[in-house]
């Protein structure tokens, strides 16, 4: 292992007694902050000093940890207080295990009337169901049931009866839910729906909080949300990106390989973080839309580089879901959607050939917003001095 890499967070998800949110719980997946590789001093950017400041919350049920570059320390922190109130705002909203919260009054509308909905469950919405569309309902933002039938929202994980799927199965589907934009409100068409942001809500909160700080002038940053990763600028406002490393998916303690980025995001999506045995048998908390049941598979972890976390996030999940064949077609260099492939041969890892790997920089990159403003964004009250 490079002797500088920083190891941010090592499968360190909040489990609280009483679940309260339901986003994923993938922590595992990166390790990062490294100085550009062979940089002749190579010296990792450290809290406090180098104008660097760092923080880290609780929140969606994991850590997210936002690291800046500002000489002023004091703007800095107050940037970052916008971060997590940002953050902490989305929360509220798309938690399924608050009965106040916005996402739990749009379930309990379903089958019933449209309801109005706020800018960004409104935002993050659409961009949920353009992937579905994209991956032909491999991401499926409605597959709540089925993700409670197996118990991965509350518990117990089990496995239930075939009865019990089809029931789920006949509530989940993206084409069951109807959008009105001159009203912006939303109807879910089936009594039972349950929306489910854990496979894109760490991603787009990534994204919405990247906004901010592109808004409030800073250009250098790193932050890690869960194992969902930004890395904005370079580590040292040098030329150098940032080294980020997929961790080895059976060994945390080893890097399985290491790879630069610049204003890019990375998401993982693997077997091996949320799971639970039964009968022998190893059950994922990515299910399937088409089967109703946890997805069957060699792919061990599936990490994916592209230029906005929402999108890195909801394809790591559908690429999950799809497997290297059928995924092909979504992935390439032209499009900037970088793909490394760990597939379990025997006893032996193997990284898929249809792999599209090492990332490379993006010919917009770097200007490129990261979600496209829209004219009713609220726009944040935080302005560089
Ligand atoms: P993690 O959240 O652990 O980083 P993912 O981003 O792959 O991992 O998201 C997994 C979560 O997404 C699950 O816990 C569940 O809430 C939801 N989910 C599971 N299967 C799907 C699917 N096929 N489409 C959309 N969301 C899914
Ligand atoms: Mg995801």
């Amino acid at each position: 292992m490079h002797p500088y890499l920083q190891v941010l967070n090592l499968r360190r998800d909040v489990k609280p007694a009483r679940p309260h949110v339901s986003y994923g719980w993938t922590a595992f997946v990166l390790a990062v902050g490294l100085w550009g590789m062979g940089a002749p001093v190579p010296r990792p950017p450290v809290a406090g000093v180098d104008g660097w400041t760092q923080r880290t919350w609780v929140v969606m049920g994991t850590y997210l940890t936002v690291r800046v570059r500002h000489a002023d320390s004091a703007y800095a922190e107050r940037i970052l207080d916008g971060v997590i109130d940002l953050v902490q705002d989305l929360d509220r909203r798309l938690t399924l295990y608050d009965p106040s919260s916005e996402l739990w009054a749009l379930n309990r509308q379903a089958g019933g009337p449209p309801l109005p909905v706020s800018e960004p469950l409104w935002d993050l919405l659409e961009r949920a169901l353009a992937y579905s569309r994209e991956t032909q309902g491999a991401f499926d933002v409605t597959i709540g049931p089925i993700v409670q039938t197996w118990g991965f929202l509350e518990g117990p994980r089990r496995v239930p009866s075939d009865e019990a799927i089809a029931r789920a199965r006949a509530r989940v589907g993206y084409t069951k839910v109807e959008l009105d934009p001159s009203r912006r409100t939303v109807r879910l068409t089936t009594p039972g729906m349950v929306l489910d942001f854990g496979g894109i809500a760490k991603g787009y909160a990534l994204d919405r909080a990247v906004e901010l700080l592109q808004q409030a002038g800073l250009r250098d940053a790193l932050l890690n949300f869960g194992g969902e990763i930004y890395a904005m600028g370079t580590p040292d406002g040098g030329d150098r990106p940032w080294t980020l490393a997929v961790r080895h998916p059976r060994r945390p303690d080893r890097v399985w390989r290491e790879f630069p980025v610049r204003d890019m995001a990375v998401s993982t999506s693997g077997d091996y973080e949320r799971f639970f045995f039964q009968g022998g048998r190893r059950y994922s908390h990515i299910l399937s839309p088409w089967t109703g049941r946890p997805v069957e598979t060699d792919v061990v972890s599936v990490t994916v580089v592209a230029p906005s976390a929402t999108e890195a996030d909801a394809l790591s999940t559908a690429l999950f879901v799809m497997g290297p064949e059928r995924a092909q077609a979504l992935v390439g260099a032209d499009r900037c959607r970088y793909v490394l492939w760990i597939r379990q041969q025997g006893r032996h890892l193997i990284e898929d050939p249809r792999s599209v790997w090492p990332p490379r920089p993006c010919p917009s990159q770097g200007s490129r917003p990261s979600r496209t403003p829209k004219s009713n964004d609220p726009s944040p009250d935080i302005r560089p001095q």
